[in-house]
């Protein structure tokens, strides 16, 4: 396969971008590879600069849910443009898709759009903080809540320890506020809450955890989660901006039963344009202001032209038989390339739960991040090389999720576990 043109590009963006890209995990590095330039995309096919055609399994790292360039959401998109990109004013498409996602998600009864997800867990814990009056937040090691200070950080030696800055530039300072805890472990909270009371805000977790490949919920975890935040007084945050509205039309809480107390959520709603929300009880939310006193504000904050693009979105998701006909997809695919590793002699250990699908390079069960870490990612390497020469277009890490579009055929699904199979062998 020629990459020709991608090369050539690379090299122009180096020169001016760092790194090449404006996001980490775009530069294929994790794979020992350069980043692949794409020209277009339509339905479940992404095309690179050098004319070469994928089945997309990234679909820009989940928000493609109805594949690339869906005709409602186009019309929306230009429809909206005509009368005005961005006003710095409020607009009916605002309060439309809130009352969208507040019929959708259980927890949320009042809402507030940001631009990225990232802004949507920030803006979160600012607000759990200053609603309960704590400093201390906690997460999950091997979870991803976007780039902010606060989140930016991984356990120190110990599971009580204080948080350490995952990156330089963290101040240890504010580190130092962030507990980390265990994925599935609900041992690993109830000691840092033990060892914190009364100093908690707010428990952070990813309800399926999409940012260590796709790890689901353990039987009971998010249910005691629960128990924890309501006995301490802890706002419980379920960060949905992966699977909210993916897994299923009232994301992980609908699909559990859990209800958290705030909810983030983001890609999905912005139907491929920048956005993020979050919401959550009346009570909490009517503390940002300009209601309450909690600051969060933004130039850009329900811009027209994502508010439109994520009210077409959400009327797809909408129509009945949806999500069970992308079931029906997501369940061939992985079922397929699982038993492709085991036809070839090359076991590998199979997630999903609904769209969100992931093939850890394990012999073992994966279930946190210590595991998610044992995988054998130079294997991954290979595979994803040889995928991507078959032109299947996975994400360039072991640790992320493939995400499955309504676009995606029978054809694509087949051309994916016959180009499984052949690299499984290749491996094995
Ligand atoms: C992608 C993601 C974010 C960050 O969203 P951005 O729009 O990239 O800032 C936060 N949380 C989760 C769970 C995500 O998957």
């Amino acid at each position: 396969m020629n990459h020709e043109r991608s090369s050539v590009l690379f090299q122009q963006a180096k020169a001016v971008i760092p790194g090449g890209v404006n996001s980490p995990v775009r530069a294929f590095k994790s794979v020992g590879a350069d980043p692949l330039f794409i020209k277009k995309a339509a339905g479940s096919h992404i095309y690179d600069e050098d004319g070469n055609d994928f089945v997309d399994y990234v679909g820009s790292w989940g928000p493609m849910i109805v594949g690339h360039c869906h005709p409602d959401i186009l019309k929306a998109v230009q429809d909206t443009m005509a009368s005005g990109a961005s006003f710095g004013a409020p607009t009916e498409r605002e309060t439309i898709l809130a009352n969208m996602v507040i019929d959708a998600v259980p927890s949320i009864e009042m809402v507030r759009m940001v631009s990225s997800g990232t802004e949507a867990t920030m803006s979160a814990i600012r607000l759990a903080r200053g609603y309960t009056g704590r400093d201390k937040i906690m997460k999950f090691s091997g979870c991803y809540h976007g780039h902010s200070d606060s989140l930016l950080v991984k356990a120190g030696s110990g599971m009580a320890t204080f948080g350490v800055p995952d990156s330089p530039g963290v101040p240890a300072d504010f580190a130092k506020h962030t507990l980390t805890a265990e994925f599935n472990s609900l041992a690993s909270v109830k000691e840092l809450v033990a060892g914190n009371r009364g100093a908690i805000a707010c428990i952070i977790v990813e309800p399926i955890a999409g940012n260590m490949g796709t790890v689901p919920p353990r039987e009971g975890f998010l249910e005691g989660l629960r128990e924890i935040c309501t006995n301490e007084g802890i706002i419980l945050i379920f960060d949905e901006v992966m699977c909210g509205f993916r897994v299923a039309y009232g994301g992980m809480q609908e699909l559990t039963g859990v209800t958290p107390d705030m909810t983030t959520l983001g890609k999905i709603i912005g139907g491929g344009l920048p956005v993020g929300a979050f919401g959550g009880t009346r009570e909490i939310m009517e503390k940002l202001s300009p209601a309450g006193g909690i600051y969060q504000a933004g130039t850009l904050s329900g811009n027209p032209l994502a508010m439109s693009a994520g009210i077409a979105t959400l009327n797809i998701l909408k129509q009945p038989g949806f999500y069970e006909a992308l079931e029906e997809k997501s369940r061939a695919v992985a079922e397929g390339i699982a038993k492709a590793a085991k036809d070839a002699g090359y076991p590998i250990y199979s997630t999903r739960i609904g769209s969100m699908f992931c093939a850890f390079f394990s012999k073992g069960e994966v279930f946190d991040w210590p595991t998610a870490s044992q995988c054998d990612t130079r294997a991954f390497a290979r595979y994803f090389l040889g995928m991507l020469d078959e032109g299947v277009y996975l994400a360039p890490s072991q640790f992320e999720t493939a995400f499955v579009s309504a676009a995606h055929s029978e054809a694509d699904i087949e051309k994916t576990i016959a180009a499984a199979a052949k690299c499984f062998k290749m491996i094995a």
